[in-house]
């Protein structure tokens, strides 16, 4: 039968010779290669006392991003939860009530928003098909858990800080179109409710 590959070799049941059949240059080839790594540069990296530098485009923990005076961006439209490939995304939606203006930033709020971090890809399609600029990507890693529902992350893990200066930076994660169109507050879609938080 023709090989697959170009690299395959044939199994011959060969009789080995008497050097061979002593194991010791063949031992001494295997400790003279342990002996060499062994003064090589380590490659591993000694976590969690070392981290290692992520790439730019890493994807990890989403974070539910609120606007400039702390009101939610999240309108609960699904969108994401849509183009979640993983269907990790699920979420009640709410109206919001009167006095409520400076919580929600929409009409329409996710009074429930999870997603099930064991299904999900890191893909960042959730990020592209927001509407609203609510849902980022971060460099943040999932922490680990001993059980499934503890992967589960609802509002409490997911949206940022009210406080400002615990805000999660995503400027470096938006298309410069993105940041280029967050610039005309004439759309409708940017428009902000001004009224600061006391
Ligand atoms: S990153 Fe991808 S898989 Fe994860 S929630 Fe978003 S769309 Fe779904
Ligand atoms: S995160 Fe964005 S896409 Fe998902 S429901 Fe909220 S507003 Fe819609």
């Amino acid at each position: 039968m023709q090989a697959l590959t170009t690299r395959a070799k044939v199994a011959v049941n060969k009789k080995m010779s008497f050097k061979e059949r002593m194991y010791i240059p063949a031992i001494l080839g295997g400790l003279s290669i342990t002996l060499r790594h062994f003064f090589k540069k380590k490659v591993t990296i000694q976590y969690p006392e070392q981290t290692r530098e992520f790439a730019p485009v890493y994807r990890g923990h989403h974070v539910l991003k609120r606007d400039e005076n702390g009101a939610e961006r999240c309108t609960a439209c699904g969108l994401c939860a849509v183009a979640c490939p993983a269907e990790a995304i699920t979420m009640v939606a709410a109206e919001r009530k009167k006095g409520e203006e400076a919580l929600y930033r929409e009409e329409k709020y996710a009074a429930v928003y999870e997603i099930n971090m064991l299904r999900c890809i890191f893909c960042g399609l959730c990020e592209e098909a927001c509407p609203k600029e609510a849902i980022f990507l971060t460099d943040e890693m999932v922490l680990t858990d001993y059980a499934r529902k503890g992967f589960v992350h609802g509002k409490d893990k997911l949206v940022e800080p009210m406080d400002k200066d615990k805000r999660i930076d995503v400027s470096k994660r938006q298309t410069k179109e993105v940041a280029e169109f967050k610039t005309h507050p004439e759309f409708a879609h940017n428009q902000v409710y001004t009224k600061s938080l006391k």
